[in-house]
């Protein structure tokens, strides 16, 4: 009995031994990058996405009949409240997601667009493991801004706005429910997972989850208070200013 005992403890133990081992392991790996794209890879605000904004707030007035200052005043408050200004039109006014995606990023914007500078985020495909592109943005856009910055190749999935689906809707970062559906649909621990973005909101929910977290400060201008200070959020693991500060990590 008591060599039973014992050599039950010895089970224990090595299982214990075992699952360290492989928490540990995992953690090393990190094997799966979840990265943003505008702010991230590309100088969106200051660049890319004025167009967009612009015809968003066009499409806007067209649809509701509402003057530009009220579109565009539209267009921020639901991009602030859902993360995606479609998510509050086809919510809180029943458009389309699909019809608004395709006024607001059309081909002719699409080819317009005031694209970024290629050679700042290649360097994104020097890192090791799995990249998936998680953004709030339509994935024609996303696959235009891609192909201009030649990363087409460098992402195993592309996850638009269109695919962040969830019960009732659209359910886009920063919802925790997204980050969870990603995770569970990659098939591994979050601990695994290591999210890029420029947009603390995003990562503080990522942190939530256990993921690791970057916050990408290559571009986005905003988050002053952390930024002037030599400071980061407690969900914030690391900080980078450009894409070669990775290899660091
Ligand atoms: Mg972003």
């Amino acid at each position: 009995m008591l060599a039973f005992r014992g050599a039950d403890r010895s089970r224990c133990w090595n299982y214990d031994q075992v699952t360290l081992m492989s928490i540990e392991q995992s953690i090393r790996k990190r094997s799966l990058w979840f990265v943003d794209l505008d702010d991230t890879l590309h100088d969106a605000a200051n660049g890319t996405l004025k167009n967009i904004d612009s015809a968003m707030t066009e499409a806007i007035q067209n649809i509701l009949g509402v003057d530009k200052k009220k579109a565009d005043f539209l267009r921020k408050k639901y991009w602030v409240k859902y993360g995606a200004t479609v998510v509050g039109l086809n919510k809180l006014h029943n458009i389309s997601v699909s019809d608004f995606l395709n006024i607001s990023h059309s081909q002719k914007i699409l080819a317009d667009l005031n694209l970024p500078s290629v050679s700042f985020s290649s360097k994104i495909k020097r890192i090791k493991g799995t990249k998936w592109l998680v953004t709030n943005s339509p994935e024609k856009y996303a696959m235009s801004i891609l192909n201009h910055l030649r990363l087409q190749k460098c992402f195993r999935k592309v996850i638009s706005v269109e695919k962040m689906k969830g019960p009732g809707g659209l359910k886009p970062k920063p919802l925790i429910f997204q980050w969870r559906r990603l995770i569970r649909l990659a098939g591994v621990h979050p601990t695994e997972v290591t999210v890029i973005d420029d947009c603390l909101r995003n990562l503080r929910t990522a942190k939530l989850l256990g993921c690791r977290t970057i916050w990408a400060q290559c571009f986005n201008k905003n988050d002053v208070k952390f930024r002037t200070q030599n400071t980061r959020p407690f969900y914030v693991d690391k900080k980078i200013k450009k894409f070669s500060d990775l290899f660091r990590i």
